[in-house]
């Protein structure tokens, strides 16, 4: 057996629990992996509160994401003592997660760890920057380049945010952080942002097309502070949009996109084809300063795991939190 979070299905709820999970009641896939961290992000806090149906089976051991070494292999692509690192999949949703000594996954899901980066390190990372890193690719598809203009990231201080503001500023973008902790300007600055603005000035519903600011966005919060910055971003740019933390509504019209010629870039982490992924785990490495992301990095332990999934969704954590396992 070994040490996993576990969560049940309770009467009209369900139940966590620390429990000894035996590796036969592990499901299918052709690599065990040992997990030495995963992290918490946003959609864990999801799955552990189950404020939202995010878990599909149960029991279920949560977390989305983890980072280890093989310890036995039957994928030709991976063999014992490799560092692999893995995100999405509907881990840790559909599939038994990371919060756990144990993982037993299917190889195609693993990405090998990239060079230049340990195992903490892309954990601290870990889905949420890896999201960010999508988000980017998505605005450089475009053709956002630092020349075009500012670019706006939303939900700054949290995991996405924290890595788009880092990314964005070490690639030469004027960058505009828009948080609802204004306590947190110093931080935000030190990761590159060159401005704040704070979340109310997107919170109140405004017109469709207002004064455009911005040549991109990063956006994790969605609902009404995107709507406004479709409306604020300039023509001919683009917004890429991976999260819901404000809400899961898009209350805008057509006229960014019809008479501004404004994109919506849609973003999921979970099923991007491994050619990508590994392209994305590759620029995290060279591009993501080292001692931004340390600064923007807590590290917990296992019995931590809850409280701080209970914090996420309040909007409590700053950055990213890498859980040693
Ligand atoms: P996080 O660390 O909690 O970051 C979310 C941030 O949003 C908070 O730190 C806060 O930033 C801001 N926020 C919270 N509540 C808000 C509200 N009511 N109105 C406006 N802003 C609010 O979470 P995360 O792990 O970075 O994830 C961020 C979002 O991206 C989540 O919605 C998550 O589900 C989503 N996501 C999606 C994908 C995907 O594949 N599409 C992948 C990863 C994450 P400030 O304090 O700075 O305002």
């Amino acid at each position: 057996t070994f040490r996993a979070l576990r969560i049940d299905k309770a009467d009209g709820g369900q139940s966590v629990s620390t429990v000894d999970f035996d590796e036969a009641d592990l499901m299918d896939g052709d690599i065990v992996v040992r997990v030495s961290h995963s992290t918490v992000n946003y959609k864990d806090g999801l799955a552990i509160t189950g404020k939202s149906p995010v878990v599909r089976r149960f029991p279920m051991i949560p977390g989305i994401d983890f980072a280890g070494k093989v310890v036995s292999s039957t994928n030709p692509d991976f063999s014992e003592g490799d560092q692999v690192v893995l995100n999405g999949w509907g881990v840790g949703e559909g599939h038994l997660g990371g919060y756990a000594e144990l993982a037993r996954v299917k190889g195609d899901w693993l990405v090998p760890l990239p060079e230049g980066l340990d195992a903490a390190e892309s954990m601290a990372i870990g889905t949420a920057g890896y999201t960010a890193m999508l988000c980017v690719m998505a605005l450089e598809r475009h053709g956002v380049t630092p020349a075009r203009g500012p670019v706006l990231v939303t939900g700054a201080a949290g995991g996405v945010g924290s890595v788009a503001v880092a990314l964005l500023a070490k690639l030469g973008h004027e960058v505009v952080a828009s948080t609802g902790r204004a306590e947190e300007a110093d931080y935000l600055k030190g990761l590159g942002a060159s401005s704040i603005i704070p979340r109310e000035e997107l919170a109140a519903p405004g017109k469709p097309l207002q004064k455009e600011r911005f040549a991109g966005v990063v956006d994790s919060v969605g609902s009404v502070p995107l709507a406004n910055a479709l409306a604020q971003t300039m023509a001919g740019g683009a917004v890429a949009a991976c999260g819901l933390a404000a809400g899961m509504d898009l209350p805008t019209s057509v006229a960014p996109f019809i008479l501004r010629g404004v994109s919506l870039l849609g973003i999921n982490s979970v099923t991007v084809p491994k050619p990508i992924r590994i392209e994305a785990w590759g620029r995290l490495a060279k591009d993501l300063d080292r001692d931004k992301l340390r600064s923007m990095t807590k590290t917990i332990g296992f019995d931590e795991i809850v409280p701080t999934a209970e914090a996420i969704l309040e909007g409590k954590v700053r950055g990213r939190v890498v859980v040693e396992i």
